[in-house]
């Protein structure tokens, strides 16, 4: 009884912040984007942060520069983030 409550309430916290989190990224972060670089890679890294983002294909090295927005549009998950590599 004891162990099943204090499981159902880390259980709440736990998807509280994973809804929050399901989107954030930060600078050096290897994200994948909803449509891959025509050069057939799907590999990302957020180099540039501010009202616009710079990410660069870890295929070619090619850059592009969107709004915040746009990317946060494009983004479909972030691959590895630069916070928890170890
Ligand atoms: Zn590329």
């Amino acid at each position: 009884m004891y162990y099943n409550g204090i499981s159902q309430i880390a259980t709440g916290r736990y998807k509280g912040g994973w809804a929050m989190e399901r989107k954030t990224f930060q600078l050096e972060d290897i994200v994948e984007m909803k449509k891959p670089h025509p050069c057939g890679t799907n590999r990302w890294k957020v180099i540039r942060m501010g009202m616009d983002i710079r990410i660069k294909c870890q295929g070619c090295d090619h850059s592009v520069l969107m709004p915040r927005r746009k990317f946060e549009r494009k983004l479909k998950r972030v691959i590895q983030s630069a916070a928890n590599s170890e």
